[in-house]
């Protein structure tokens, strides 16, 4: 039972839970912004998120223009965060954000409580895995969802496998398949429910088309089989609902099985605090200052919408020190704002609420792939912008910029795919 006199109690204007991408880049442009008194709290015991297992590269491209590997992009912000003297705590975990924005950590040096006048949440995502997809068959050893071999076999030098089944071509599934291949191991198939694959087009190209892995689209696994250790896989097609059928089943002798079917934004802590979440992206909604539901609370990353490139996430984060450094000052513009709706064909947009009284940049996902799309901005039946792109991907983030003067006079806000 833990006594009051346990508790570490300290004052603070800022608190970024999450040291990843997200939190390095929120926590250095807060300090650039005026906040001195401010801390990151992470609770492995190293800074940089995801990105030190990321050994391949293409990070970096859209902000230092070149093609980094993870860890050189998460270190060139770990110099600079070094450089500003911000503050962090590894090996701590934030366990309960209070109503009143107390911060409850647990760490080595014991119990703590922030008392925050603001708070950015950057805990990123996990993936999904065998349990949230209920494959059926025995529960042998080899199978591993696509990050936690990449961390094997990138930060521990332990190879997962020799023949190997991907399900699901997210980007960490297809990056994956490479990574695999160039170790030695024999990629059978990488298999997708989908009629298209989940993840970037280039990954697409670079992983697979270049490695020959073959890709079964509309195909998913329906039964792993194995005693100690998977030794093949069902391989089913679906219909257009998605739903397996038993026409062409066919197994695939294997002893391993990744899954890369999907990351889930880390939210559990943010429900603690009433934040209200939006059920598409798993994330919270925000305003256009990344401020959620709740006044003083902020959010970016990985937590707040699954990005594709790491550069977006350090842009999203930067506005977030940004917008959390005014929100301290008390500066922060408060207006009527209005709600931006995803019309037919989108899938998601953010932020989810704007005010009409700045230029905006909107971030969106469409439904489906498509060549020569269309995408549409209305105020009701009246349109108010339209833009047009050569290709469009699920798995590719749209941006969008709205004018202050596109959308001073409006009482609405809907998006759609024009046909
Ligand atoms: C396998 C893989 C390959 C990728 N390849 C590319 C690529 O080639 N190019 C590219 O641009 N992007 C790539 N990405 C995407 C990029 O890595 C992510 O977009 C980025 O890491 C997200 O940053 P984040 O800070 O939001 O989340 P994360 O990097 O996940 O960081 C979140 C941090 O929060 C901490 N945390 C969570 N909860 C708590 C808590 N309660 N208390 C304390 N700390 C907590 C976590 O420990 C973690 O360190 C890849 C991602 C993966 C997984």
């Amino acid at each position: 039972m833990i006594k009051l006199s346990d508790i570490l109690f300290r004052e603070v204007a800022l608190v970024i839970i999450g040291g990843g991408p997200a939190g390095l880049a929120a926590a250095i442009s807060a300090k650039k912004n005026g906040i001195r008194d401010l801390i990151i709290i992470e609770r492995n015991d190293w800074l940089g998120g995801i990105l030190p297992q990321c050994i391949h590269d293409g990070f970096g491209i859209e902000i230092f223009d070149e093609a980094l590997t993870g860890p050189e992009y998460a270190q060139r912000f770990i110099d600079e965060l070094n450089l500003l003297e911000i503050p962090y705590m590894l090996n701590s975990m934030a366990l309960e954000i209070t109503l009143d924005k107390n911060v409850y950590v647990a760490s080595p040096e014991g119990l703590f409580c922030f008392k925050a006048k603001a708070i950015i949440l950057a805990m990123g995502c996990r993936e999904r895995t065998r349990g949230q997809i209920c494959i059926p068959g025995t529960r042998p050893a080899g199978v591993y969802t696509a990050g936690v071999a990449q961390n094997l076999i990138n930060l521990k030098n332990m190879m997962v496998g020799k023949n190997i089944v991907i399900l699901g071509s997210g980007d960490v599934g297809m990056i994956m398949a490479r990574r695999l291949t160039l170790e030695g191991a024999k990629v059978h198939a990488v298999v997708e429910i989908l009629p298209h694959t989940n993840g970037l087009p280039r990954n697409h190209q670079q992983c697979l088309i270049d490695y020959e892995i073959p890709l079964l689209l509309s195909h998913t696994v329906t039964e792993i089989q194995g005693r100690n250790r998977v030794n093949s896989v069902t391989i089913s097609p679906v219909n257009k609902e998605l739903e397996s059928i038993k026409l062409n089943q066919r197994k695939i002798t294997c002893d391993t099985l990744l899954l890369s079917v999907g990351l889930i934004p880390e939210n559990e802590l943010s429900k603690t605090s009433n934040v209200k979440l939006n059920p598409v992206t798993g994330g919270a909604f925000v305003d256009e200052n990344l401020e959620t539901s709740v006044s003083g609370v902020f959010a970016c990353g990985n937590v707040l919408h699954v990005h594709d490139v790491v550069d977006f996430v350090t842009l999203e984060a930067e506005r977030a020190g940004k917008s959390a450094s005014l929100y301290i000052f008390g500066k922060q513009t408060k207006s009527k704002r209005i709600r931006v709706e995803a019309g037919s064909g989108i899938r998601y947009i953010l932020p989810n609420f704007i005010s009409k009284k700045t230029d905006i940049e909107m971030s969106l996902r469409v439904k489906h792939p498509g060549e020569q799309v269309s995408i549409g901005f209305f105020d009701g039946k009246k349109l108010l912008k339209t833009k047009k792109f050569r290709k469009v991907h699920p798995a590719q983030m749209i941006k969008i910029k709205l004018k202050e003067s596109e959308t001073r006079a409006i009482k609405t806000l809907k998006v759609r795919v024009l046909q």
